[in-house]
Protein backbone atom coordinates (compact mmCIF):
# COMPACT_ATOMS: atom_id res chain seq x y z
CA UNK A 1 0.00 0.00 0.00
CA UNK A 2 1.45 3.59 -0.65
CA UNK A 3 0.13 6.76 0.16
CA UNK A 4 0.26 10.14 -2.18
CA UNK A 5 0.05 13.53 -1.08
CA UNK A 6 -1.38 16.52 -3.50
CA UNK A 7 -1.96 19.79 -2.55
CA UNK A 8 -5.59 20.13 -4.41
CA UNK A 9 -7.02 18.47 -7.59
CA UNK A 10 -10.46 17.23 -9.05
CA UNK A 11 -11.52 14.37 -6.90
CA UNK A 12 -14.52 12.58 -8.64
CA UNK A 13 -16.37 15.91 -9.95
CA UNK A 14 -15.53 17.82 -7.15
CA UNK A 15 -12.52 19.68 -6.20
CA UNK A 16 -10.47 18.46 -2.75
CA UNK A 17 -7.37 20.28 -0.74
CA UNK A 18 -5.03 18.14 1.11
CA UNK A 19 -5.54 15.07 -0.77
CA UNK A 20 -4.35 11.60 0.47
CA UNK A 21 -4.49 8.87 -2.33
CA UNK A 22 -4.51 4.78 -0.76
CA UNK A 23 -2.88 2.84 -3.83
CA UNK A 24 -2.69 -0.75 -3.69
CA UNK A 25 -0.51 -3.26 -5.40
CA UNK A 26 -2.43 -3.57 -8.40
CA UNK A 27 -2.41 0.23 -8.90
CA UNK A 28 -6.48 0.61 -7.99
CA UNK A 29 -7.04 3.29 -5.55
CA UNK A 30 -8.87 2.13 -2.17
CA UNK A 31 -9.00 4.66 -0.13
CA UNK A 32 -9.57 8.82 -0.78
CA UNK A 33 -9.18 11.30 2.07
CA UNK A 34 -8.82 14.66 2.11
CA UNK A 35 -8.08 17.51 4.46
CA UNK A 36 -4.71 15.64 5.46
CA UNK A 37 -1.22 17.30 6.41
CA UNK A 38 1.54 15.28 4.75
CA UNK A 39 3.73 13.25 7.33
CA UNK A 40 6.94 15.49 7.98
CA UNK A 41 9.67 14.96 5.37
CA UNK A 42 6.97 14.18 3.13
CA UNK A 43 6.00 17.22 0.24
CA UNK A 44 2.45 17.22 -1.07
CA UNK A 45 2.46 17.45 -4.70
CA UNK A 46 0.93 19.85 -6.29
CA UNK A 47 -2.92 19.73 -8.59
CA UNK A 48 -3.77 16.50 -9.05
CA UNK A 49 -6.11 15.64 -12.17
CA UNK A 50 -7.51 12.43 -13.54
CA UNK A 51 -4.96 11.41 -16.81
CA UNK A 52 -6.26 11.48 -19.99
CA UNK A 53 -7.50 7.93 -22.26
CA UNK A 54 -6.14 7.94 -25.89
CA UNK A 55 -9.10 6.57 -27.35
CA UNK A 56 -7.79 6.02 -31.14
CA UNK A 57 -4.00 5.78 -32.21
CA UNK A 58 -2.35 4.68 -35.71
CA UNK A 59 0.92 4.89 -34.14
CA UNK A 60 3.12 4.10 -36.94
CA UNK A 61 1.38 7.16 -38.96
CA UNK A 62 3.16 9.52 -35.80
CA UNK A 63 6.88 9.07 -38.11
CA UNK A 64 4.21 10.37 -41.14
CA UNK A 65 3.18 13.33 -39.37
CA UNK A 66 4.31 16.81 -40.38
CA UNK A 67 5.58 15.11 -43.47
CA UNK A 68 2.51 15.31 -46.03
CA UNK A 69 1.65 19.50 -45.75
CA UNK A 70 2.87 19.84 -48.95
CA UNK A 71 0.61 19.97 -51.98
CA UNK A 72 1.02 18.71 -55.35
CA UNK A 73 -0.82 20.16 -58.23
CA UNK A 74 -4.32 18.01 -58.32
CA UNK A 75 -6.85 17.05 -55.66
CA UNK A 76 -5.77 17.56 -51.87
CA UNK A 77 -7.39 15.75 -49.86
CA UNK A 78 -7.77 12.94 -47.29
CA UNK A 79 -7.80 10.38 -50.29
CA UNK A 80 -4.87 11.96 -51.57
CA UNK A 81 -3.44 11.99 -47.54
CA UNK A 82 -3.94 8.17 -47.88
CA UNK A 83 -2.09 7.27 -50.82
CA UNK A 84 0.90 8.90 -49.55
CA UNK A 85 0.39 7.03 -46.26
CA UNK A 86 0.21 3.70 -47.80
CA UNK A 87 3.47 4.62 -49.31
CA UNK A 88 4.70 5.21 -45.94
CA UNK A 89 3.41 2.34 -44.21
CA UNK A 90 4.85 -0.28 -46.60
CA UNK A 91 8.07 0.41 -45.10
CA UNK A 92 6.92 -0.50 -41.63
CA UNK A 93 8.30 -3.42 -39.95
CA UNK A 94 8.17 -4.89 -36.56
CA UNK A 95 11.19 -3.25 -35.73
CA UNK A 96 10.38 -0.24 -37.17
CA UNK A 97 7.10 -0.10 -35.14
CA UNK A 98 8.36 -0.82 -31.67
CA UNK A 99 10.31 1.53 -32.02
CA UNK A 100 7.67 4.17 -33.40
CA UNK A 101 5.37 3.17 -30.45
CA UNK A 102 7.63 3.43 -28.05
CA UNK A 103 9.07 7.53 -28.98
CA UNK A 104 4.91 7.89 -29.55
CA UNK A 105 4.03 6.02 -26.34
CA UNK A 106 6.60 8.47 -24.10
CA UNK A 107 5.14 11.38 -25.97
CA UNK A 108 1.73 10.64 -24.63
CA UNK A 109 2.48 10.04 -21.21
CA UNK A 110 4.22 13.22 -21.26
CA UNK A 111 1.39 15.01 -22.46
CA UNK A 112 -0.96 13.43 -19.91
CA UNK A 113 -2.40 10.51 -21.77
CA UNK A 114 -1.53 7.38 -19.10
CA UNK A 115 -3.52 4.73 -21.60
CA UNK A 116 -4.09 4.11 -25.42
CA UNK A 117 -6.19 2.18 -28.45
CA UNK A 118 -4.46 1.41 -30.55
CA UNK A 119 -6.41 0.80 -33.78
CA UNK A 120 -3.83 -1.38 -35.45
CA UNK A 121 -4.17 -2.56 -38.56
CA UNK A 122 -0.53 -2.83 -39.78
CA UNK A 123 -0.79 -7.27 -40.25
CA UNK A 124 1.52 -7.75 -43.01
CA UNK A 125 -1.10 -10.60 -44.25
CA UNK A 126 -0.59 -13.98 -42.72
CA UNK A 127 -0.93 -14.43 -38.30
CA UNK A 128 2.91 -15.11 -37.25
CA UNK A 129 3.09 -11.49 -39.01
CA UNK A 130 0.51 -10.42 -37.72
CA UNK A 131 1.58 -11.40 -34.09
CA UNK A 132 4.77 -9.85 -34.67
CA UNK A 133 3.66 -6.43 -35.34
CA UNK A 134 1.14 -6.82 -32.22
CA UNK A 135 4.11 -7.86 -30.03
CA UNK A 136 5.68 -4.98 -31.00
CA UNK A 137 3.08 -2.70 -30.04
CA UNK A 138 2.42 -4.89 -26.65
CA UNK A 139 6.47 -4.50 -25.96
CA UNK A 140 6.12 -0.59 -26.86
CA UNK A 141 3.39 -0.56 -24.29
CA UNK A 142 5.02 -2.27 -21.47
CA UNK A 143 8.82 -0.79 -21.72
CA UNK A 144 7.13 3.12 -21.70
CA UNK A 145 4.51 1.63 -19.05
CA UNK A 146 1.46 3.31 -21.54
CA UNK A 147 -1.36 1.67 -20.41
CA UNK A 148 -2.86 -0.27 -23.78
CA UNK A 149 -5.97 -1.59 -24.99
CA UNK A 150 -4.94 -3.75 -27.97
CA UNK A 151 -7.54 -3.06 -30.91
CA UNK A 152 -6.21 -5.36 -34.13
CA UNK A 153 -8.41 -4.62 -37.22
CA UNK A 154 -10.13 -6.81 -39.28
CA UNK A 155 -9.76 -5.20 -42.86
CA UNK A 156 -11.22 -7.01 -46.34
CA UNK A 157 -12.09 -4.70 -48.82
CA UNK A 158 -11.20 -1.54 -50.22
CA UNK A 159 -15.02 -0.28 -50.72
CA UNK A 160 -18.90 -1.31 -50.00
CA UNK A 161 -19.99 -3.97 -52.35
CA UNK A 162 -16.93 -6.19 -51.96
CA UNK A 163 -14.25 -4.39 -53.91
CA UNK A 164 -11.09 -6.49 -53.40
CA UNK A 165 -8.64 -4.79 -51.44
CA UNK A 166 -5.42 -2.72 -53.71
CA UNK A 167 -2.20 -3.35 -53.31
CA UNK A 168 -1.63 -0.46 -50.67
CA UNK A 169 -4.28 -2.11 -48.91
CA UNK A 170 -2.13 -5.59 -48.56
CA UNK A 171 -0.27 -5.38 -44.99
CA UNK A 172 -3.83 -4.74 -43.73
CA UNK A 173 -5.62 -8.31 -44.35
CA UNK A 174 -5.85 -11.03 -42.85
CA UNK A 175 -6.53 -14.87 -45.20
CA UNK A 176 -9.47 -16.44 -43.45
CA UNK A 177 -9.67 -17.78 -40.57
CA UNK A 178 -6.39 -15.80 -39.51
CA UNK A 179 -8.07 -13.03 -37.42
CA UNK A 180 -10.16 -14.94 -35.11
CA UNK A 181 -6.62 -17.19 -34.64
CA UNK A 182 -5.26 -13.79 -34.13
CA UNK A 183 -7.53 -12.72 -31.65
CA UNK A 184 -7.26 -15.92 -29.56
CA UNK A 185 -3.78 -16.09 -29.03
CA UNK A 186 -3.39 -12.35 -28.02
CA UNK A 187 -6.02 -12.36 -25.17
CA UNK A 188 -3.57 -14.25 -22.71
CA UNK A 189 -1.15 -11.88 -23.95
CA UNK A 190 -3.12 -8.74 -22.77
CA UNK A 191 -2.74 -9.23 -18.82
CA UNK A 192 -2.87 -6.20 -16.06
CA UNK A 193 -3.09 -2.85 -17.38
CA UNK A 194 -3.54 -4.17 -20.97
CA UNK A 195 -6.50 -5.10 -22.82
CA UNK A 196 -7.68 -6.82 -25.77
CA UNK A 197 -10.72 -5.41 -27.63
CA UNK A 198 -12.49 -5.98 -30.92
CA UNK A 199 -12.15 -3.34 -34.09
CA UNK A 200 -13.37 -3.54 -37.63
CA UNK A 201 -11.58 -0.92 -40.23
CA UNK A 202 -14.79 0.61 -41.31
CA UNK A 203 -18.09 -0.73 -43.45
CA UNK A 204 -15.96 -0.28 -46.61
CA UNK A 205 -13.41 -2.23 -45.14
CA UNK A 206 -15.46 -4.91 -43.38
CA UNK A 207 -18.17 -6.67 -45.08
CA UNK A 208 -22.03 -6.76 -43.25
CA UNK A 209 -21.56 -11.05 -43.29
CA UNK A 210 -17.99 -10.54 -41.49
CA UNK A 211 -19.73 -9.08 -38.07
CA UNK A 212 -20.96 -11.49 -36.24
CA UNK A 213 -18.57 -14.46 -36.27
CA UNK A 214 -15.60 -11.51 -35.12
CA UNK A 215 -18.04 -10.45 -32.80
CA UNK A 216 -18.74 -13.85 -31.57
CA UNK A 217 -15.60 -15.11 -31.05
CA UNK A 218 -14.70 -11.66 -29.10
CA UNK A 219 -17.13 -12.48 -26.95
CA UNK A 220 -16.60 -16.42 -25.96
CA UNK A 221 -13.24 -14.46 -25.12
CA UNK A 222 -14.47 -11.52 -22.80
CA UNK A 223 -17.87 -10.56 -23.77
CA UNK A 224 -17.03 -7.09 -22.17
CA UNK A 225 -14.85 -6.15 -24.22
CA UNK A 226 -14.79 -2.91 -26.22
CA UNK A 227 -15.70 -3.01 -30.10
CA UNK A 228 -14.42 0.31 -32.29
CA UNK A 229 -14.87 1.38 -36.00
CA UNK A 230 -14.24 3.98 -38.29
CA UNK A 231 -17.83 5.31 -38.68
CA UNK A 232 -18.39 8.01 -40.89
CA UNK A 233 -15.55 10.28 -41.64
CA UNK A 234 -15.62 11.40 -45.03
CA UNK A 235 -18.75 11.89 -47.44
CA UNK A 236 -17.30 10.39 -50.09
CA UNK A 237 -17.84 7.32 -47.66
CA UNK A 238 -21.12 8.75 -46.77
CA UNK A 239 -22.25 8.59 -49.93
CA UNK A 240 -20.97 5.09 -51.13
CA UNK A 241 -22.67 3.53 -47.89
CA UNK A 242 -25.85 5.03 -49.15
CA UNK A 243 -25.35 3.79 -52.92
CA UNK A 244 -24.38 0.35 -51.44
CA UNK A 245 -27.01 -0.39 -48.59
CA UNK A 246 -29.42 2.71 -48.60
CA UNK A 247 -28.64 3.87 -45.28
CA UNK A 248 -26.10 6.37 -43.85
CA UNK A 249 -23.09 4.83 -42.08
CA UNK A 250 -24.25 5.00 -38.46
CA UNK A 251 -27.60 4.65 -39.34
CA UNK A 252 -26.66 1.08 -41.02
CA UNK A 253 -24.71 0.46 -37.78
CA UNK A 254 -27.73 1.36 -35.33
CA UNK A 255 -30.23 -0.96 -37.42
CA UNK A 256 -27.70 -3.99 -38.16
CA UNK A 257 -25.48 -4.22 -35.08
CA UNK A 258 -26.45 -4.31 -31.70
CA UNK A 259 -24.30 -1.18 -30.58
CA UNK A 260 -24.41 -0.48 -26.99
CA UNK A 261 -22.09 0.53 -24.41
CA UNK A 262 -18.90 -1.53 -25.40
CA UNK A 263 -18.89 0.47 -29.08
CA UNK A 264 -16.77 3.38 -29.72
CA UNK A 265 -17.73 5.33 -33.24
CA UNK A 266 -14.57 6.48 -34.44
CA UNK A 267 -15.21 9.95 -36.35
CA UNK A 268 -19.23 9.82 -36.34
CA UNK A 269 -17.77 12.96 -37.97
CA UNK A 270 -21.30 13.26 -40.63
CA UNK A 271 -24.39 12.81 -38.79
CA UNK A 272 -28.02 13.78 -38.75
CA UNK A 273 -30.04 14.10 -35.45
CA UNK A 274 -31.48 10.38 -35.83
CA UNK A 275 -27.78 9.09 -36.09
CA UNK A 276 -26.48 10.77 -33.50
CA UNK A 277 -29.74 10.91 -31.18
CA UNK A 278 -29.62 6.98 -31.76
CA UNK A 279 -25.30 6.74 -30.74
CA UNK A 280 -26.47 8.71 -27.67
CA UNK A 281 -29.69 6.83 -26.78
CA UNK A 282 -27.26 3.33 -27.05
CA UNK A 283 -25.03 4.89 -24.46
CA UNK A 284 -21.79 4.22 -27.25
CA UNK A 285 -18.86 6.75 -27.20
CA UNK A 286 -17.94 8.85 -30.06
CA UNK A 287 -14.59 9.10 -30.53
CA UNK A 288 -13.85 12.23 -31.62
CA UNK A 289 -10.36 13.29 -32.99
CA UNK A 290 -10.25 16.96 -33.63
CA UNK A 291 -6.83 17.79 -34.53
CA UNK A 292 -6.65 15.11 -37.49
CA UNK A 293 -9.81 16.11 -38.50
CA UNK A 294 -9.00 19.81 -39.04
CA UNK A 295 -5.45 18.37 -40.65
CA UNK A 296 -7.47 16.11 -43.12
CA UNK A 297 -10.37 18.30 -43.87
CA UNK A 298 -12.69 15.98 -42.54
CA UNK A 299 -15.67 18.04 -40.93
CA UNK A 300 -16.82 18.85 -37.59
CA UNK A 301 -19.05 16.65 -35.63
CA UNK A 302 -22.69 18.04 -34.13
CA UNK A 303 -20.62 18.10 -30.40
CA UNK A 304 -22.75 20.54 -28.95
CA UNK A 305 -26.79 19.04 -29.73
CA UNK A 306 -24.78 15.24 -28.96
CA UNK A 307 -23.32 16.41 -25.85
CA UNK A 308 -26.74 18.31 -25.15
CA UNK A 309 -28.58 14.99 -25.23
CA UNK A 310 -26.12 13.18 -23.23
CA UNK A 311 -24.19 11.78 -25.88
CA UNK A 312 -20.37 10.34 -24.31
CA UNK A 313 -17.36 11.25 -25.91
CA UNK A 314 -13.70 10.75 -25.90
CA UNK A 315 -10.44 11.75 -27.70
CA UNK A 316 -7.67 10.35 -29.59
CA UNK A 317 -5.13 11.78 -31.62
CA UNK A 318 -5.22 9.38 -34.72
CA UNK A 319 -2.71 10.31 -37.19
CA UNK A 320 -0.62 12.45 -34.52
CA UNK A 321 -0.09 15.29 -36.27
CA UNK A 322 -0.76 16.80 -32.42
CA UNK A 323 -0.31 14.63 -29.18
CA UNK A 324 -1.66 17.16 -27.16
CA UNK A 325 -5.05 16.09 -24.85
CA UNK A 326 -5.20 20.17 -24.53
CA UNK A 327 -5.14 20.82 -27.94
CA UNK A 328 -8.07 18.21 -29.23
CA UNK A 329 -10.53 19.84 -26.21
CA UNK A 330 -9.14 23.37 -27.63
CA UNK A 331 -10.05 22.27 -31.03
CA UNK A 332 -13.31 20.46 -30.31
CA UNK A 333 -14.31 23.66 -28.57
CA UNK A 334 -13.50 25.82 -31.12
CA UNK A 335 -15.15 24.45 -34.18
CA UNK A 336 -18.19 25.11 -31.96
CA UNK A 337 -17.24 28.66 -31.49
CA UNK A 338 -15.99 29.70 -34.55
CA UNK A 339 -19.22 27.88 -36.91
CA UNK A 340 -21.70 29.21 -33.85
CA UNK A 341 -20.05 32.99 -33.32
CA UNK A 342 -20.67 32.36 -29.71
CA UNK A 343 -18.39 31.55 -26.48
CA UNK A 344 -18.10 28.20 -24.09
CA UNK A 345 -20.61 26.45 -25.75
CA UNK A 346 -19.87 23.19 -25.04
CA UNK A 347 -20.81 23.26 -21.58
CA UNK A 348 -24.62 23.92 -22.32
CA UNK A 349 -26.96 26.73 -21.70
CA UNK A 350 -26.88 25.66 -18.02
CA UNK A 351 -23.39 27.33 -17.58
CA UNK A 352 -20.25 25.82 -16.28
CA UNK A 353 -16.56 25.44 -16.74
CA UNK A 354 -15.71 24.35 -20.42
CA UNK A 355 -12.18 23.56 -19.53
CA UNK A 356 -12.72 21.13 -16.41
CA UNK A 357 -16.44 20.10 -17.94
CA UNK A 358 -14.32 18.62 -21.10
CA UNK A 359 -10.99 17.50 -19.43
CA UNK A 360 -13.84 15.47 -16.98
CA UNK A 361 -16.23 14.26 -19.96
CA UNK A 362 -13.72 13.10 -22.32
CA UNK A 363 -11.85 11.37 -19.49
CA UNK A 364 -14.87 9.53 -18.78
CA UNK A 365 -15.60 8.48 -22.16
CA UNK A 366 -12.57 7.62 -23.26
CA UNK A 367 -12.06 5.32 -20.04
CA UNK A 368 -15.39 3.63 -21.34
CA UNK A 369 -13.76 3.02 -24.69
CA UNK A 370 -10.96 1.85 -23.82
CA UNK A 371 -12.79 -0.81 -21.26
CA UNK A 372 -10.29 0.07 -18.56
CA UNK A 373 -11.01 1.64 -14.79
CA UNK A 374 -9.80 4.88 -15.16
CA UNK A 375 -11.06 8.68 -16.20
CA UNK A 376 -11.67 9.77 -12.34
CA UNK A 377 -9.62 9.80 -9.47
CA UNK A 378 -12.02 7.72 -7.35
CA UNK A 379 -12.38 4.34 -5.26
CA UNK A 380 -11.90 1.40 -7.02
CA UNK A 381 -10.86 3.37 -10.42
CA UNK A 382 -6.97 2.66 -11.23
CA UNK A 383 -4.39 5.50 -10.12
CA UNK A 384 -3.59 6.87 -13.56
CA UNK A 385 -3.29 10.59 -13.03
CA UNK A 386 -1.26 13.82 -13.91
CA UNK A 387 0.31 16.60 -11.39
CA UNK A 388 0.42 20.13 -12.72
CA UNK A 389 2.90 22.75 -12.33
CA UNK A 390 1.85 25.45 -10.71
CA UNK A 391 4.67 27.45 -10.64
CA UNK A 392 3.95 27.49 -14.55
CA UNK A 393 2.58 31.36 -15.46
CA UNK A 394 -0.37 30.22 -16.85
CA UNK A 395 -1.94 29.44 -13.47
CA UNK A 396 -1.47 33.05 -12.30
CA UNK A 397 -4.66 33.94 -9.87
CA UNK A 398 -6.77 31.23 -11.42
CA UNK A 399 -8.39 28.92 -8.69
CA UNK A 400 -9.79 25.13 -8.49
CA UNK A 401 -12.29 24.93 -11.87
CA UNK A 402 -10.12 28.14 -13.68
CA UNK A 403 -7.44 25.99 -13.00
CA UNK A 404 -8.43 23.20 -15.40
CA UNK A 405 -9.53 26.15 -18.03
CA UNK A 406 -6.32 27.50 -18.13
CA UNK A 407 -4.93 24.25 -18.33
CA UNK A 408 -6.86 23.61 -21.26
CA UNK A 409 -7.16 26.82 -23.09
CA UNK A 410 -3.90 28.67 -21.98
CA UNK A 411 -1.64 26.18 -21.00
CA UNK A 412 1.89 26.67 -22.48
CA UNK A 413 4.44 25.41 -22.60
CA UNK A 414 3.11 22.14 -21.02
CA UNK A 415 2.76 21.94 -17.28
CA UNK A 416 1.84 18.63 -17.02
CA UNK A 417 4.95 17.59 -14.40
CA UNK A 418 4.52 14.28 -12.91
CA UNK A 419 2.28 10.93 -14.87
CA UNK A 420 1.30 7.75 -12.97
CA UNK A 421 -0.12 5.00 -14.23
CA UNK A 422 -1.32 2.16 -12.14
CA UNK A 423 0.59 3.60 -8.97
CA UNK A 424 3.64 4.03 -10.61
CA UNK A 425 5.18 7.74 -11.49
CA UNK A 426 6.17 6.91 -15.29
CA UNK A 427 7.15 10.90 -15.43
CA UNK A 428 8.83 12.62 -12.95
CA UNK A 429 9.48 16.88 -13.41
CA UNK A 430 8.64 16.56 -16.57
CA UNK A 431 10.83 13.89 -18.11
CA UNK A 432 10.06 10.29 -18.99
CA UNK A 433 13.33 7.57 -17.48
CA UNK A 434 13.68 6.21 -20.99
CA UNK A 435 13.20 9.28 -23.67
CA UNK A 436 17.08 10.08 -24.57
CA UNK A 437 17.71 6.47 -25.54
CA UNK A 438 14.06 5.90 -27.03
CA UNK A 439 13.81 9.30 -29.15
CA UNK A 440 17.68 8.58 -30.30
CA UNK A 441 16.34 5.39 -31.57
CA UNK A 442 13.69 6.85 -33.29
CA UNK A 443 15.72 9.81 -34.79
CA UNK A 444 17.76 7.38 -36.30
CA UNK A 445 15.34 4.97 -37.95
CA UNK A 446 12.86 7.62 -38.92
CA UNK A 447 15.77 8.96 -40.87
CA UNK A 448 16.83 5.76 -42.49
CA UNK A 449 12.84 5.23 -43.91
CA UNK A 450 13.01 8.71 -45.30
CA UNK A 451 15.89 8.39 -47.25
CA UNK A 452 14.63 4.56 -48.55
CA UNK A 453 11.50 6.52 -49.44
CA UNK A 454 13.29 8.95 -51.50
CA UNK A 455 15.57 6.52 -53.37
CA UNK A 456 12.16 4.78 -54.40
CA UNK A 457 9.84 8.17 -55.08
ZN1 LIG B 1 -8.21 6.29 -37.45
Amino acid sequence: MQKHYFKDGLIGANWASDICLHVDADGLVTKVETGVIPPRGIVAHATVLPAMPNLHSHAFQRAFAGLAEFRTPGQSDFWSWRTAMYHFAAHMTPEAVEVIASALYIEMLKAGYSAVGEFHYLHNSHVDQALAMSDAIITAAEQTGIALTHLPVLYQTADFGGVPASKGQAPFLHADGEYDRLLKILKPRLKGRNKLGLCFHSLRAVPEEAFAPAIATMDSLDDSAPIHIHIAEQMREVEACVKSTGKRPVEWLLANQNVDARWCLIHATHVNEAEWRGIAERGAVVGLCPATEANLGDGIFPAAEFMAAGGRFGIGSDSHISIDPREELRLLEYGQRLTRQARTVLTGEGGGHTGEFLWAQAAKGGAQALGQPIGEIAVGKRADLIVLDRTCPTFAGASYAQVVDAFVFAGQPNPVSDVMVAGEWVVRAGKHAKEDEVFARYGELVGRIAAKMEGVE
